[in-house]
């Protein structure tokens, strides 16, 4: 197999191992190799200095043969073009995987969003949906917040779309807060619908120890949602870690909703060892706590480990070295081809990204329905709406893998590429 760890390059040899598994019609996987729209805008904004600089961004569409594009904006120094085309290919996958009707899209700015002011947030944020204001829309292509992105800077696209196009952009947009159209349980809808879909998939795994420990790296609104919900279920997390560093504690990190308070007021999590309310670096030795970086987090003794932040994290230098028995992937793309093969190589089961963490995307789903139907659903109907669709993913996905005898990962693919080509075979001519 050809290894290559650009994204992009990646998603390709993972389309063509699961394509050639179900002898994909050739078309198709002709159109699902490319993508339907790349659209590169630059973003000049005028900085509260009085100077202008100059951001680039990106919207691109990769397939809408299940419906509108959707997928996250991203806001981070790195994002490039590569990137975003695995990005928004992911999301074709996903989409069909979790059986939400839509396409696979993405988008973002290269910025370090955090060396902005929120008036400069707003007016790039702002500068940018008019830029990308003719190729959304609620049936055409649905944003939502990804790295660095939030319900607030959703409020500003939907509501400068909605400016810019003379009409209602409720829809236009997910992930907003619940006050301006936002679905209830959005926010921790990826965390939530992670756990539903690790305890399923420990279920099928038959993995059956008490309070299993956990480790996460990240700690934004995928991190610090599924580590709160697992430790709320019995799991213990034994280390976290933001982009700054991390805290390791063996006997379990108490309270995960204190670190969290101190992670707003702090800006970060390293150093944070709480006693009660306390959450302070003199509690380290009380603790038997040892800092750690996000690095060092990966390879910690650990039965579950979850990659949290970035793409390409576990890679053929580190693979080798990880201990868990598990890797349950809540990033996008955050195991490289080469590392995957170690890791298969080494028993340890990898639960792939486009299952573990679509509970985003669903409640996406659900929030786009509820706009576009005028209802309002309560956070308790949307979690169990959630769970039934996370449930029944892992439970196909686990009965393909079988079937085909193939990791979850291509499982996974083989199910998402089925689901499109049923409905493009009856949409074709
Ligand atoms: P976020 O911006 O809220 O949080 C990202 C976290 O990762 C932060 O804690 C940051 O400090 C940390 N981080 C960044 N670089 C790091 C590094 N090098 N090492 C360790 N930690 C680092 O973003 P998020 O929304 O939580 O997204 C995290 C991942 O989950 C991304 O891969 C994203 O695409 C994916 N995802 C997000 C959603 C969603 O609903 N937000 C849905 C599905 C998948």
């Amino acid at each position: 197999m050809k290894k290559n760890n650009n994204p992009w390059e990646r998603s390709l040899v993972e389309l063509k191992s699961s394509s050639d598994k179900i002898s994909l019609n050739d078309m198709l996987l002709t159109l699902l190799k490319s993508h339907d729209r790349i659209l590169e805008v630059s973003l000049p904004l005028k900085m509260d200095d009085g100077k202008i600089k100059v951001f680039r961004g990106f919207r691109i569409q990769h397939n809408n043969i299940l419906g509108p594009y959707k997928g996250g904006i991203r806001y981070h120094e790195q994002v490039n073009l590569d990137e975003m085309k695995a990005l928004s290919f992911w999301m074709t996958m996903k989409n069909a995987l979790i059986d939400v009707p839509f396409g696979g899209g993405k988008g973002g700015i290269e910025v370090d969003p955090k060396t902005l002011s929120e008036g400069e947030l707003e007016r790039l944020t702002r500068a940018f949906t008019r830029k990308i204001k003719d190729v959304i829309g609620p049936h055409k292509d649905v944003p939502a917040p990804d790295v660095n992105t939030n319900p607030k800077i959703m409020a500003w696209v939907a509501s400068e779309y909605a400016k810019q196009n003379g009409k209602d952009g409720i829809a236009v947009v997910t992930g907003k807060p619940v006050d301006k159209g936002g679905s209830e349980g959005r926010k921790e809808a990826t965390g939530m619908g992670g756990m539903y879909a690790l305890i399923a998939s420990l279920k099928k795994l038959r993995f059956n120890k008490k309070n299993p420990t956990v480790a996460v790296q990240g700690f934004g609104n995928v991190g610090r949602y599924i580590a709160s919900f697992l430790q709320r279920n019995g799991f213990k997390i034994v280390a976290v870690s933001d982009s700054k560093g991390g805290i390791y504690i063996p006997d379990g990190i108490s309270d995960i909703e204190n670190l969290e308070k101190y992670k707003e007021a702090k800006g970060f999590l390293a150093g944070c060892y709480c006693v009660g309310s306390v959450c302070d670096i003199s509690n380290r030795e009380k603790r038997g706590g040892k800092d750690i970086t996000p690095a060092e987090l990966l390879t910690l003794p650990v039965d579950i480990l979850i990659p949290a932040a970035l793409e390409s994290v576990i890679t053929k230098i580190n693979a080798g070295k990880i201990q868990a028995k598990i890797v349950f992937e809540m990033a996008n793309g955050p195991t490289t081809i080469e590392a995957d093969e170690i890791l298969e190589k080494k028993g340890i089961t990898v639960i792939p990204d486009i299952l573990s963490n679509s509970g985003g995307v669903a409640v996406s789903y659900f929030e786009w329905f509820q706009n576009l139907n005028n209802k309002k659903w309560t956070k308790d109907e949307v979690f169990k709406k959630l769970k039934q669709k996370m449930e029944k993913a892992v439970d196909r996905v686990f009965e393909t893998s079988k079937k085909f005898k193939t990791t979850l990962r291509e499982a996974s693919y083989i199910l998402a590429l089925k689901k499109i080509e049923s409905v493009w075979e009856n949409k074709k001519d």
